[in-house]
């Protein structure tokens, strides 16, 4: 399910986020990485939603770095 617009969605339509066991959040774009995930389409209109609510840092419980949202911006405008 997105985290933006909260529909499902196939998984390929969607970047996964993860928070890994030791804090950090990355972009999983391999689908291996271990830890807590959330997902969201591959949607700029999404990722707006997500970047004025800061359901990102609800989701994981943490505040989120500037950096990510850096680099899931660049993910989606290049897919
Ligand atoms: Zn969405």
């Amino acid at each position: 399910m997105c985290i933006g617009c909260r529909e499902m969605k196939n998984r390929n339509e969607l970047i996964r986020i993860v928070r890994t066991p030791d804090g950090a959040v990355v972009l999983d774009k391999t689908g291996k990485t271990s830890g807590r995930g959330a997902y969201i389409c591959k949607d700029v209109n999404c990722f707006m939603k997500l970047k004025k609510s800061h359901g990102l840092d609800r989701s994981f419980k943490t505040s989120i770095p500037e950096s990510v949202y850096e680099d899931l911006e660049k993910e989606m405008s290049e897919s």
